[in-house]
């Protein structure tokens, strides 16, 4: 009978699926940049590439100090969160939203890492790695730097800019549409949107006077 795994082994499971979760990125990250609209944001792409190629080396003297050979294995999830990202890059989308939408791909990207990296420094540490710890944490840290700095530039105008570019195509009649798609089935209110069309019209007028500030107060009917 095979012998049971130990949570040693789970943890070079852990660690070569992070290695290959980095690599895949520094294929990614590039891409990313590239299509990225705002200077900050695609300079936080190249400065992060930069890191994660870092982070590579980092994981590479991991696995020295566990008298391991380097290797990585399939990460799938991190496979699946870059494969999403890539659809979002696919979109027709207006230049704030290619750039709201990539800071929303790379956020799943960073909270995966962190999530990863989190079990990793702890399980080094329940298992006495303790230099392996130490290396797996600075990475931890540049992982949450980078979703903090992230949400920053989100928060510091792309959304916004976004939004705002939005405004003026996002007239009543598009949302009494995707309003009809959606059926009664997935609303409750699907007998009362009907009812709402004719007043949707008026509340155009209402609207302009209240969509200055905030931008889903504008939109109530
Ligand atoms: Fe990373
Ligand atoms: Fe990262």
């Amino acid at each position: 009978m095979a012998e049971m795994g130990t949570l040693h082994d789970a943890f070079l499971d852990e660690l070569r699926d992070a290695y290959d979760a980095e690599k895949q990125l520094t294929k990614a990250l590039p891409k990313m940049a590239k299509a990225a609209r705002s200077p900050e944001l695609r300079s936080a792409f190249e400065t992060h590439l930069e890191e994660t190629r870092g982070q590579i080396g980092r994981l590479e003297e991991v696995f020295a100090a566990l008298g391991e050979k380097v290797r990585g294995k399939h990460c799938a999830g991190m496979a699946g969160i870059v494969e999403e990202g890539k659809s979002a890059m696919e979109e027709d989308f207006d230049e704030p939203t290619m750039d709201a939408a990539l800071i929303a791909s790379a956020q799943r990207v960073e909270h995966y890492e962190m999530a990863a990296y989190g079990t990793l420094v702890a399980w080094a540490r329940a298992v006495g790695h303790t230099e392996a710890a130490d290396l797996l944490e600075e990475t931890l840290e540049e992982e949450k730097a980078t979703d903090a700095k992230l949400t920053q530039l989100a928060e510091s105008g792309i959304n916004q800019a976004s939004a705002d570019a939005a405004r003026p195509s996002e007239e009543g009649d598009e949302d009494e549409e995707e309003e009809d798609e959606a059926g009664p089935a997935t609303r409750k209110t699907g007998g009362a949107s009907k009812s709402r069309g004719g007043g949707a019209k008026t509340s155009t007028s209402a609207k302009k006077g209240s969509a200055k500030k905030g931008s889903s107060g504008g939109r109530k009917r």
